[in-house]
């Protein structure tokens, strides 16, 4: 078995849309970033890169120039799993902490979960989506930013 874990943290402005988990959440503000900024996601793959040993998400997909621009993060969580499983493994579970002051996401939460095993082919029953607030403390608290955090553990059964 091989343990991973991601964090991301990305700046709430005007005129972008949110999306969390690859899912498009109504919200006035939604994440700054050179993707679409979906937090979630990035914490998902560098939890996935870190556990196969493959890196992190700047690498492997790079904010400096046009091929990234916007990109759906769903797409990199694709492109990203693709890499984890060709480097002969396998998903076993995901369990994610979405940090956020507003919106509230609780009624969300079983649609970002199944968005998210279905980029991973995995059985909803192996991915966990949990949200919370940050209390009003520092730039999450403030409304700022959305955190996330992820950890996976991946099955390198079929590598050895
Ligand atoms: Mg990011």
């Amino acid at each position: 078995m091989r343990i991973g874990i991601g964090y991301d943290i990305h700046r709430l402005v005007p005129d972008r849309p949110l999306r969390l988990g690859g899912v498009a959440i109504p919200f006035e503000l939604g994440l700054l970033g050179h993707s679409d900024g979906d937090v979630l996601l990035h914490a998902v793959c560098d939890a996935l890169l870190g556990a196969a040993g493959l890196g992190d998400i700047g690498e492997q997909f790079p904010d400096t120039g046009p091929a990234y621009q916007d990109a759906d993060s769903a797409m990199l969580l694709a492109a990203t799993i693709k890499k984890v499983r060709a480097a002969g493994f396998a998903p076993v579970n995901v369990d994610a902490n979405v940090i956020a002051e507003q919106p509230r996401l609780a009624p969300h939460k079983p649609a970002i979960r199944q968005r998210v095993a279905e980029i991973l082919g995995l059985d909803p029953a192996r991915v966990s989506i949990k949200a919370r607030t940050h209390e009003g403390l520092d730039a999450v608290g403030r409304g700022e930013a959305i955190a996330a955090q992820a950890i996976v553990l991946l099955d390198d059964a079929g590598r050895c």
